[in-house]
């Protein structure tokens, strides 16, 4: 993703990786509609299309094998895209593979392992060796972002240790392919028996996933052998029409970088930090990350304030992060309990705040905003600004990340369009209008350099009531920047904003 991200924006990367081919087994199964719009921004959303499963409710059971919690996935897609979806993880990795072949200024090579970093004040070198001949060679950057997991020889080669968050439970996880239907619900199941915790996840067509976690005394040697798996998987499915596609114990824990940066050489995704996979994250993390970061990298290539954007990136990510694990450990917690008089308790307090209905139902809890950075304290910023249809300057309704080009623009209700105008203009900045039937469609006067897009996309409205605002200045990762309800502010906003992402066509 970094290397599409990079291409997209006309960054030269060379991509590297010590593995010759994408690592053909699953681990992560699930992204959110976040991640299906950064795959949009990289033009590659329709191609995954075809290959996800919408996911939409998650039920958790109690001791007694009975509903405690269900998570509905709202149906509106304010970000344009459903709120979940299961995924095969070789396939997405395929698919941003094969991208990079779309610029010629981004350089992947396969079956090259970085062994040594060195850092200069222009730039970072990276010795990087052939793992079949074994010849080494020299690659020089101005940045270097190791985006190389878990055991990540970059973060090593810095120095930065990870802190350890407390949470560290080792779990069986067992891919399957199932022939027919296997009589179970199409959504995603967690059994919070004490018995045995277990998870049941459908992936797209005939993929399915559980995970066991192991009890104390057992051993992963013992969980992985064949009969162990048989025994765990009999309740629920006939091995006789299932193809095991891989089962291993994995170590479900919190892990966080002390640092995410080291003068020229930056942390993202599992080098960074590593997340008990109770909501699905891990793989969303890293996506989020090299988003931010690459944003930053062309940022400070067009001219942006080097330092405050570099810092920036672990100011942001680094909090939300932060939260999202803190999130995952407490359902962690609550799924890994193996006391049956606690898991009652357990049941009792989840349906007690169940909010109605028959079944005890929650909604999913969204994404936190980002809160350090470059942000104005002002509300709504650092959220993720909602997508809705736009119509263009040529009357297409059109996906709003489709519609505008990546830098800053403003969105703002109809009505005060002309208010804000002397800066846009200006600064080039494209505005979308938050429709208002009073407004005259031929709002940009004859000489603008950008045409105003309209939205009538009542969520839109409703977002700015919320936070009584008649301005919001995106920044190009669609993040809020501020909003306001002064031309005054708003401009200077725009202004601050542009300092920030600067653009050069
Ligand atoms: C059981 C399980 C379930 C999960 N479920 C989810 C989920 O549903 N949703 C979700 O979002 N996340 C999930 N995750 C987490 C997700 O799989 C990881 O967060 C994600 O794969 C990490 O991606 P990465 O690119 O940071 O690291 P990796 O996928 O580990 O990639 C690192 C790459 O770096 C390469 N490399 C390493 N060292 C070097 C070197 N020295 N030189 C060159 N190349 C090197 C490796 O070959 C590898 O290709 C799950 C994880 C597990 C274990």
């Amino acid at each position: 993703m970094a290397g599409n991200l990079a291409g997209l924006a006309g960054l030269s990367a060379a991509v590297l990786d010590r593995a010759p081919a994408v690592f053909d087994l699953p681990r992560a199964i699930h992204f959110d509609a976040h991640i299906m719009r950064i795959l949009q921004q990289v033009g590659l959303a329709r191609e995954m299309l075809p290959a996800v499963r919408v996911w939409k409710r998650s039920t958790f059971y109690g001791v007694d094998a009975k509903p405690i919690r269900v998570h509905d996935w709202p149906s509106d897609r304010p970000y344009g895209w459903d709120a979940h979806y299961l995924f095969y993880q070789p396939m997405l990795e395929t698919v941003l593979r094969s991208a990079l072949g779309r610029f010629p200024h981004v350089d992947p090579r396969l079956g090259v392992e970085a062994v040594a970093v060195e850092q200069f004040d222009d730039h970072v070198s990276v010795t990087i060796r052939d793992v079949l001949s074994g010849e080494p060679r020299q690659l020089d950057a101005r940045y270097l972002i190791g985006a190389d997991g878990a055991a990540s020889f970059v973060r090593a080669s810095t120095g930065i240790r990870l802190l350890d968050g407390d949470f560290d439970e080792p779990w069986l996880v067992v891919d399957l392919r199932c022939a027919r239907e296997i009589g179970r619900p199409n959504e995603s199941e967690m059994f919070c028996d004490p018995a045995r915790p277990a998870t049941r996840v459908p992936g797209p067509g005939n993929h399915h996933r559980w995970e066991f976690m192991l009890l104390p005394g057992e051993t992963p040697e013992d969980m992985q052998r064949p009969e162990s798996i048989r025994a765990l998987l009999a309740p629920w499915v006939s091995m006789e029409e299932t193809e095991i596609i891989r089962a291993s114990v994995y170590r479900f824990h919190s892990l966080i970088a002390r640092s995410w940066r080291c003068g020229r050489v930056f942390l993202a995704g599992d080098a960074a930090h590593q997340t008990p996979p109770f909501l699905g994250q891990g793989l969303c993390h890293g996506m989020r990350d090299v988003q931010n970061l690459v944003g930053k990298l062309a940022a400070v290539r067009a001219g942006g304030p080097t330092e405050q954007l570099l810092d920036g990136y672990e100011a942001e990510r680094r909090p939300h992060v932060e939260r999202i694990i803190d999130m995952a450990v407490a359902a962690g917690r609550e799924i890994c309990i193996l006391d049956p008089v606690e898991a009652k308790e357990r049941d009792t307090r989840l349906r007690r705040a169940a909010i109605s209905g028959d079944l005890p139902r929650t909604t999913f809890q969204g994404m936190p905003p980002l809160t350090g950075g470059l942000f104005e304290a002002t509300p709504g910023a650092g959220e993720l600004f909602p997508q809705p249809y736009v119509l263009d300057g040529h009357g297409r309704l059109r996906m709003f990340d489709d519609a505008l080009p990546p830098r800053v623009v403003v969105v703002a209700l109809g009505a005060a369009v002309p208010e804000i105008r002397a800066t846009t203009d200006r600064l080039w900045v494209p505005i979308v209008a938050v429709d208002d039937p009073a407004i005259d469609p031929a709002i940009d006067p004859p000489n603008s350099p950008t045409r105003t897009l309209r939205t009538q996309d009542e969520a839109v409205g409703d977002w700015f009531d919320q936070h009584g605002a008649r301005f919001a200045v995106l920044r190009p990762d669609r993040y809020v920047h501020g909003t306001t309800g002064s031309a005054d502010e708003a401009m200077a906003m725009i202004r601050a904003a542009c300092g920030y992402f600067p653009h050069t066509d």
